[in-house]
């Protein structure tokens, strides 16, 4: 994910060949994506503008081309509009590679430019060369507007170069210097058409980069915000959750269960742990944590959420179970701990560390959560003063419930 912005960051600051905004190899795709609806548009407004332009100057033909007058018309009229015409309704009806679409449109607007290149050669007027600088604006109103890769535009413009030389060559003033002209024009206007390319190209080059960089930036933080809130909810020495973490996951579990669900929460404490951390070094006691904690969540199964809610003390909620199962369940996490035969020869209640269970088990809409924490406190209490190793189940008064059983 970091890799992800550095990588963008420096696609944004550097320049590749020529000043070129260059995209990561692996963002073409994306990119090529992202603008081909536009870079469509575009051709379709440019065989639409410059279809618009070329009927437009019609009027022009008595005063350029004279003696061509009705060549020019029909060239206009007859072949240019019907073609413009389905040129676009090709770009809009028939799927296409952009590429094609791109191949096909130029070669609508070199057609135009062609033809007005052969009215060049067919007119004795003078005023036929004014076929050759329209030609010239026309190249550079297509390389600005039609958002071509460069590879095409150097095509384009070297076609219309060449073509206006024949124009030229075969015109009514064969004069050589004329190809001269002829040059520099095409250097004077493919050169800033060529510039306002590029420039557009890298605009939205930059701004592709920008929202990838943005996109990513935000994905990076909701990552962040996740690993911190995970992290808030985890307890760093048992990996389990802490108390913050379980009064969550139980809130969310209660949402979930109706109101006639059973919930159970047990309380679950170490027996004389005070004494082993003083027997065994406070290492050691973390270790037993660690190891009481694992052996905890494992007998609570995927029904039960356990959590350390503070030393040496643990809790497990588990909704949904029946007062029968309850007891089994209790007895199951009291024993796991038992069975983990961690030696503890100060206790009193064995010579493993062993742990008192206290459990309150009510009705979800009956008990709020404060209310089975207390009642759960009170049994554990109950299970330590009984001689602690055991469980105590504090059944909460409900419609054909016994009260409290010990374990
Ligand atoms: P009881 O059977 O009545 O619960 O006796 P106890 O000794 O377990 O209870 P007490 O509350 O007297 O002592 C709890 C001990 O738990 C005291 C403290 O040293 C230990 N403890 C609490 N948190 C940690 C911890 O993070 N690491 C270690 N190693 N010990 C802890
Ligand atoms: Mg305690
Ligand atoms: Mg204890």
């Amino acid at each position: 994910m970091q890799e992800e912005a550095t990588e963008l960051d420096r696609a944004l600051e550097g320049r590749g060949w020529l000043g070129r905004v260059a995209i990561p190899p692996g963002r073409m795709g994306a990119f090529a994506a992202q603008t081909q609806a536009m870079r469509r548009h575009a051709l379709s407004m440019s065989v639409l503008i410059g279809l618009g332009f070329y009927l437009a100057f019609a009027a022009g033909d008595w005063f350029t081309v004279p003696d061509q007058v009705w060549l020019a018309l029909t060239f206009r009229f007859a072949i240019m509009l019907p073609l413009g015409l389905a040129v676009l309704y090709w770009l809009h009806h028939v799927r296409s590679s952009l590429m094609v679409q791109q191949v096909v449109t130029c070669g609508f607007h070199l057609l135009a430019v062609s033809l007005l290149a052969f009215l060049v050669t067919r007119s004795d007027s003078a005023n036929a060369l004014g076929f050759v600088f329209a030609s010239y604006a026309a190249l550079m109103a297509m390389v600005i507007s039609m958002a071509l890769p460069v590879r095409l535009v150097m095509v384009l413009a070297i076609t219309v170069m060449l073509v206006q030389a024949l124009a030229i060559a075969f015109g009514p003033i064969q004069l050589p210097i004329l190809q001269l002209h002829n040059l520099m024009t095409a250097i004077v206007i493919v050169g800033p058409a060529l510039f306002a390319n590029r420039t557009l190209e890298n605009e939205r080059r930059r701004h592709f980069l920008l929202i990838e960089r943005e996109e990513s930036r935000k994905r990076q933080l909701a990552e962040q915000r996740d690993m911190l809130s995970r992290l808030a909810a985890l307890d760093p020495l048992t990996d389990i959750a802490n108390r913050r973490g379980f009064h969550a996951a139980l809130a969310s579990d209660l949402g979930r269960v109706g109101p006639d669900a059973l919930v159970a929460i047990a309380m679950v404490d170490i027996d004389h742990f005070k004494l082993y951390n003083d027997h065994y070094g406070h290492a050691a006691g973390d270790r037993a944590l660690r190891r009481v904690a694992q052996a905890l969540a494992e007998a609570a199964g995927p029904v039960g959420r356990a959590g350390r809610l503070g030393g040496e003390e643990f809790i497990i909620a588990v909704t949904g179970i029946s007062s029968e199962e309850i007891e089994l369940y209790a007895e199951r996490l009291r024993a796991s701990v038992q069975r983990l035969a961690l030696a503890h020869c100060d206790s009193s209640t064995a010579d493993v560390v062993t742990v008192s269970v206290g459990v309150v088990l009510g009705l979800r809409d009956r008990a709020d959560i404060p209310t089975l924490f207390e009642t759960a406190d009170a049994a554990l209490y109950r299970a330590k003063a009984a001689g602690r190793n055991r469980v105590v189940i504090h059944d909460l008064p409900r419609p054909n419930a016994e009260a409290c059983r010990t374990g």
